[in-house]
């Protein structure tokens, strides 16, 4: 173990400063909004995290991935302060302002579908699914939406629906949209899926000609950092283009530069019609938005689709900063670099502990699913809890993800530098060692 440069525990987790606010927010704050973090922020920067006892983190989770361009990017922070002096709010569809234009000319810039395209924003992931729904419903003037097994796509009523891990995103909060139809999602690791088996549950689910929308996450996030073979986005295009339904990526995790390429669909050689973007595109501030084919875009009534935030000027401001970083593609290779550095050291940890079944991902988009016994594959669900509470009180914040709660993730920033993911990876392999003593 290196000396540690960047981290610093020097109190029991939580910490009295911290202690006192969790007293108050076991009083004040609803209890389904469970924390993760035994501690509370007092100050952040790039990918560290000082707590209110003066504890220092290394942040792998990333505020669950949507700090692409680092916490407080100073450019982003110039811009908002710009704004700030501005104006803050008089929603665009009452009077209108240049930074929401501004954007969707960027974003539409930078989406990698052919032809004339257009951008809408929205708040929250959630309700940038809801959204590629509702334009894919005005459209094709059908109903059905597809959906995948291990799917996360957010937590309203129509993207809990869509989302499959019921416990805990569903429980008691039925009943459910209805028109939602699912298909497994490659996940081989564990199962075999060919196209042939696709298109096979495709025609026992639904008629396809009643679908209006088929919605995937080009790599699962939430659902356990899933990467499909080569043939399944291309597949799903053809079944698109075969029955007639607008094929939407749901890039909220995927996008922003977080696998290498500005979105993830591009390694896979294959455009939907509609990107439902958010989390890093905002770094920070909520903004979510959709962005796709021209006619699919513009297809509802005028005032169909907004909110009263809808593309807010601050979080637009934020937003054109982010896209114009990642131009010179040096934050795309950087993703990809910190991937593999990262991938490295997981696959060195599996040759040390077998709990560790499988190590995958994206660029920066990397998982390590922990089993109890690689022959059987059973899930590792409580030794994934373990390590990732001794990671947090050694001074490293790694999230985790799947279905049976047993994959640690990576949704880190991609300004974090080689000598912090290496202390954070040390930290991690104490982890190991003191959960497996
Ligand atoms: N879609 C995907 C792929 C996500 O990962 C998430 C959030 O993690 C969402 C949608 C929902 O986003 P939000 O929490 O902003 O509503």
């Amino acid at each position: 173990m290196t000396e540690r440069r960047f981290t610093r525990i020097q109190t029991e987790l939580p910490g009295p400063q911290s202690a006192a606010v969790f007293e108050r927010k076991a009083r004040y704050v609803a209890a389904p909004l469970e924390t993760y973090a035994p501690f509370i922020v007092r100050k952040s920067e790039g990918a560290i995290i000082e707590d209110l006892d003066g504890n220092r983190f290394l942040d792998f989770s990333g505020g669950w991935g949507c700090l692409a361009v680092g916490q407080r990017n100073e450019r982003v922070v110039a811009a908002l302060k710009d704004q700030l002096d501005a104006y803050l709010h008089t929603d665009f569809t009452a009077v209108p302002y240049a930074p929401l234009v501004d954007l969707a000319e960027a974003l539409c810039e930078r989406t990698a579908i052919d032809g004339e395209k257009r951008a809408a924003f929205f708040n929250s992931g959630a309700e940038a699914v809801e959204n590629a729904v509702k334009i894919a419903r005005a459209f094709t003037k059908r109903k059905g939406v597809l959906v995948f097994e291990n799917a996360f796509h957010g937590r309203t009523l129509l993207a809990m629906t869509m989302t499959h891990k019921a416990v805990p995103y569903k429980a008691g909060f039925g009943p459910f949209a209805p028109d939602v139809f699912r298909l497994p999602y490659p996940y081989e690791y564990r199962t075999s899926l060919s196209e042939a088996d696709l298109e096979r549950a495709l025609l026992a689910t639904v008629d396809p000609s009643e679908v209006a929308a088929m919605v995937v996450e080009p790599i699962v996030g939430e659902g356990g950092f899933l990467v499909p073979p080569d043939w399944f986005l291309p597949a799903l295009r053809r079944l698109a283009d075969a029955h007639g339904f607008v094929l939407v990526f749901d890039e909220v995790q995927t996008g922003i530069g977080r696998t290498g390429r500005f979105f993830a669909f591009e390694h896979f050689g294959v455009q939907p019609d509609l990107v439902c973007t958010a989390k890093s595109l905002g770094s920070g501030l909520p903004l979510s938005g959709v962005v796709g084919k021209a006619e699919v875009m513009d297809a509802p009534i005028p005032s169909a689709i907004g909110g009263t935030y809808a593309g807010n000027p601050l979080a637009c401001r934020a937003a054109i900063e982010v896209l114009k970083m990642l131009d010179d593609g040096t934050l795309l290779e950087r993703a990809t670099a910190i991937g593999d550095r990262i991938k490295a050291r997981f696959r060195a940890l599996g040759e040390r502990f077998d709990a560790v079944g499988d190590v995958r991902g994206l660029g920066s988009m990397v998982g390590m699913e922990l089993v109890t016994d690689r022959a059987t594959k059973e899930p590792a669900k409580a030794l994934t809890g373990r390590i990732a509470n001794a990671a947090i009180r050694n001074g490293a914040v790694f999230p985790t993800a799947g279905l049976y709660g047993n994959v640690l993730r990576v949704l880190v920033s991609l300004v974090i530098s080689d000598d912090e993911i290496d202390e954070g990876m040390d930290i991690l392999e104490q982890a190991f060692e003191e959960a497996l003593r």
